[in-house]
């Protein structure tokens, strides 16, 4: 009998199909027709498209939607009113149609209200948006708190328009409905948790999106099919910005549960790994990330927090202050298609996006492993060799074994944990992790807060 039978769930270590490069690659690969899928949905931060993205989530992972209703009050803001696009387009005095939303979800802007107007050039401009200096790339507008409408498209096309009369017609709808994040939660043998959080609001864009639902689906899943977790891990899947401040102000008497969390996003492009610290700056989830940065064997940089950015604006609002940081590759507004149609699946290097899970997989893994312990037998070294330590070591490093296990011995007086043992003695944390688990199996151990 193996011990999947015996426990009734499986025995398989914690995301350990999420080890090595290939394996990540091989994930994203599989992941890849979530993305293909998504990407031509039109979303915004309410309505179908949101719904229908989590939808296509919940086809892979177990989702538990919450729709918050317009209206609601969530601290300083309030949900917005339900937005829904059934069509878009500007014909010129010609029937010939000059932009349609069936073209690209981003020719329209986020949020536009209805409109359905003959009107001339030099008033039609107004409402126009295109990026100059990319003539042939489509912006990404949005318009949720002021009403407005606009169209958004190639700068080639615009400066090509004459004057005339020209027919808009946008068929959208602002009315009273709902606000919808999904979340995933996978309890852990704790209560303490792991919250990952990552935005679900950008219509056709591909690294500022989709990336990052990519990378959560697949630890989400990678989770589920790993043994019961010590850590309680939370996906959350929502709008940026106004999702957050609905999820926190939904969970505001829980969140202290909430020890290390990470917002994923922009995590395909060929930028190097950036992870932007929480708040407080020195939080598990920082040193963990800038260790898993520093020895990753790739350019990966780490910077401060700043008050800009994703949902780790809200996250780590100073009312909440949580322990997020932000792992990305480019930060936004750092890349010239950052919010335009040239982000798109050119830009993404699948390498460079298994490189990111690879990276936010092994933080949760030394996250999920991080104990600090208790030396059983601290007055002078215990004698290893007749527990069978010394010299038998089953791994391709016998000496650094042994030296893990003296290191793991000296420093664990419950101040220290693996990961402080493993900066210390310039060994891997994994190499620490399994000295540990001889050292408990040995009994020479005791978790420090047993
Ligand atoms: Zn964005």
């Amino acid at each position: 009998m193996n011990a999947q039978t015996a426990a009734g769930a499986t025995a398989t270590p914690f995301l350990a199909e999420l080890q090595t490069l290939e394996q990540c690659r091989e994930r994203i690969d599989r992941a890849w027709p979530l993305m293909t899928e998504l990407y031509p949905v039109c979303r915004s931060i309410t309505g179908a498209g949101v719904r229908m993205t989590l939808e296509r989530v919940a086809a892979g992972i177990p989702l538990e939607i919450t729709e918050v209703p317009s209206g609601t009050p969530v601290f300083d803001w309030e949900v917005p009113r339900e937005w829904n696009i059934r069509g878009a387009w500007i014909d010129d005095e010609n029937g010939r149609r000059i932009v349609d939303l069936r073209d690209h979800t981003l020719h329209v802007m986020s949020y536009s209200t209805p409109v359905d107007a003959v009107m001339t050039l030099d008033e039609l401009k107004p409402h126009l948006h295109s990026i100059p200096e990319h003539p042939d790339w489509i912006p990404y507008r949005t318009s949720y708190y002021r009403e407005n409408w606009g169209f958004c498209l190639s700068h080639r096309v615009l400066a090509g328009l004459r004057p005339g009369n020209y027919r808009v017609r946008i068929d959208s709808s602002l009315e009273p409905g709902s606000l919808t994040y999904g979340e995933c939660v996978i309890p852990g043998t704790s209560s303490d948790e792991f919250l990952v959080f990552t935005h679900v609001c950008h219509p056709s864009l591909c690294n500022d999106n989709l990336t990052g639902i990519a990378l959560a689906s697949t630890l989400a899943a990678g989770i589920r099919a790993s043994a019961r977790p010590r850590l309680t891990y939370r996906f959350v899947f929502g709008p940026g910005t106004i999702g957050s401040i609905a999820w926190l102000a939904r969970n505001e008497s829980r969140v202290d549960r909430v020890r290390f969390g990470l917002v994923l996003g922009l995590a395909g492009d060929r930028g190097p790994m950036t992870f932007k610290r929480s708040r407080r700056g020195n939080a598990d989830v920082d040193r963990i990330a800038e260790y898993v940065l520093r020895t990753a064997g790739t350019q990966g940089r780490v910077i401060d927090f700043s008050p800009y950015g994703y949902d780790e604006r809200q996250l780590c609002s100073p009312g909440f202050n949580l322990p997020v940081g932000r792992l990305t590759r480019t930060p936004n507004n750092e890349y010239p298609e950052y919010h335009s149609s040239a982000d798109n699946f050119d830009l993404i290097d699948r390498d460079a996006l298994a490189e990111s899970l690879a990276a936010s997989a092994r933080i949760l893994r030394i996250a999920e492993r991080n104990t600090r312990y208790v030396n059983l037998n601290p007055k002078c070294e215990p004698r290893l060799g007749k527990r069978g330590l010394y010299g038998a070591t089953g791994g391709r490093h016998p000496g650094e074994f042994e030296h893990a296990l003296l290191w793991i011995l000296n420093q664990s007086d419950g101040s220290q944990s693996l990961l402080e043992i493993a900066e210390k003695s310039g060994l891997p944390f994994e190499l620490i992790a399994a000295g540990a688990d001889a050292l408990l199996g040995a009994g020479l151990l005791r978790p420090e807060n047993t």
